[in-house]
């Protein structure tokens, strides 16, 4: 993409309503626009990275052995009177009546809805299991939306739903969707602790929260510090063993670490003292076992080996695609701007030219757009016609993990520069090497499946 043909408009200003620094930065980088409170239109960079986000998303899911599919955002009202939620939700269902006068709603979550197709199709255990999971947006209509996409009304969730005959079987999907959802942040380049948390509306016993630590999350968490030792790295786990995926929640979940709702005083104390953490996160994501909660409600069962009827084990797992965006800047940025992470960023590469209008640099310019797009990558190329001061502070701004200036000084003797956006630090090299290099940090991150 060329800067001058884009859609990228920076805010000079510090927009006052914002209240924390991914919010503020993501308007100044021009990612979001806000059209009514909690609801936010995504800007074309902005849109770019929640795409990244959603991505990985897939890849991971469906390497977990989960099935993509959609469901409406507008939901009948029937089905949720039969489960009890339409009364249970309270004020932040968003409630319609249609031109019928039928009362319909805009769904903040899926489990009736899902366990109605399960019911109209799957009657078997030969079935089973079976885990569907979309990617959708969803409404609650939050009491307080702020901080931009990170508690907003309209936000974009994945929500995934699993059905199994028995118990063992619901608890083993629990434990496969940890280990994916580990392995999803870490993609993103997040660390998100799993901490035993409350159920709330969705309802169930066992639960476990993702958080990302955060001075501005809004959850209280309590843990031991052993826990920011612990890393997934890239480990192969098969997600139909049993006991792989249990020895991986059982080594992630051990340490105590829990959320406000669920912290144990006692329990806490025992932690040696050096060790004990209270700090702040960012939930991103949420996984639960709820049994047969909505199979009995709502007559989800199917046939098992001895012919008997038996209602379905279920759970619900959900990761917060928009507000990781949120999560990632509170993650990796400094005082001059975001810092992406590789895996999301929306370009790979920017190119500043320094002399825009200099033939030799335009002409290399070219020459480095075209080579690292025949790599595969997307680069950025800043051509407008502006003071280097200012091409610097925009790419700083908006983040890109690397960034090569090129300037007719450096082409005299063959090099160009390449700068870490994280570290600051810049390096000659020819133009080649450049793109060689940058392909190679990249080849960590190539997609992993078709996607969906
Ligand atoms: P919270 O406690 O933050 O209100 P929740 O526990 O009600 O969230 P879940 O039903 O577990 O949310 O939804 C799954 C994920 O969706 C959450 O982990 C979070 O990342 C994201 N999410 C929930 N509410 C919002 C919101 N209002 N804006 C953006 N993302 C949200
Ligand atoms: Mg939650």
């Amino acid at each position: 993409m060329r800067l001058s043909r884009y859609f990228l408009p920076v805010l000079k200003e510090t927009p006052a309503e914002a209240q924390i620094v991914s919010h503020r930065l993501m308007l100044r980088a021009g990612m979001i626009k806000q059209s009514s409170a909690g609801i936010y239109s995504w800007l074309p960079m902005g849109f770019k990275v929640l795409k990244k986000i959603e991505r990985i998303v897939h890849e991971e899911q469906i390497r977990a052995g989960h099935v993509p599919m959609l469901m409406p955002t507008i939901q009948p009202a029937d089905l949720w009177k039969e489960s009890g939620r339409y009364d249970a939700y309270g004020a932040e269902l968003l409630r319609i009546r249609d031109r019928q006068d039928r009362d319909m709603l805009y769904g903040p979550t899926n489990e009736e809805m899902i366990t109605d197709i399960f019911r109209s199709h799957v009657a078997s255990y030969k079935d089973l299991p079976l885990t569907l999971y979309h990617i959708q947006w969803k409404f609650r209509d939050e009491m307080r939306p702020r901080f931009g996409v990170m508690r907003g009304r309209e936000f974009l969730m994945k929500d995934g739903y699993n059905f199994d005959l028995t118990k063992e079987d619901a608890l083993h999907a629990y434990n496969r969707h940890l280990v994916s959802y580990l392995r999803t942040y870490e993609r993103m380049g997040l660390q998100a602790i799993p901490m035993r948390a409350d159920s709330g509306p969705i309802g169930g016993d066992d639960t476990h929260e993702f958080l990302v630590l955060a001075e501005t999350g809004e959850s209280e968490v309590f843990y031991d510090a052993e826990i920011t030792d612990l890393s997934f790295g890239d480990r192969e786990v098969d997600y139909d063993s049993v006991d792989e995926c249990r020895a991986v929640l059982e080594e992630f979940t051990s340490r105590y670490a829990r959320t406000d709702e669920t912290h144990d005083a006692d329990e806490f104390a025992k932690i040696p003292e050096a060790r004990q953490r209270v700090a702040r996160g960012i939930e991103v994501g949420q996984i639960f076992y709820f049994g047969t909660k909505y199979s009995d409600a709502m007559g989800a069962s199917v046939q098992d080996a001895d012919g008997n009827k038996v209602p379905v084990h279920m759970g619900s797992h959900g990761i917060g695609v928009s507000r990781l965006v949120g999560a990632i800047i509170e993650a990796s940025h400094d005082e001059n701007g975001i810092i992406w992470p590789e895996g999301v960023t929306p370009f790979h590469c920017g190119i500043v030219n320094l002399k825009q209008g200099d033939a030799e640099a335009d002409a290399a310019c070219e020459n480095l757009y075209a080579a690292l797009e025949a790599e595969g990558l997307e680069p950025l190329y800043d051509d407008r016609n502006e003071r280097a001061g200012g091409k610097f502070a925009t790419m700083d701004l908006i983040g890109l993990p690397w960034r090569i200036t090129v300037g007719p000084r450096g082409l005299k003797n063959g090099v160009v520069e390449l700068t870490s956006r994280r570290t600051g630090e810049s390096e000659e090299m020819s133009p080649e090497a450049a793109v060689a290099r940058v392909a190679e940090i990249y080849a960590a991150h190539k997609p992993v499946n078709p996607g969906v």
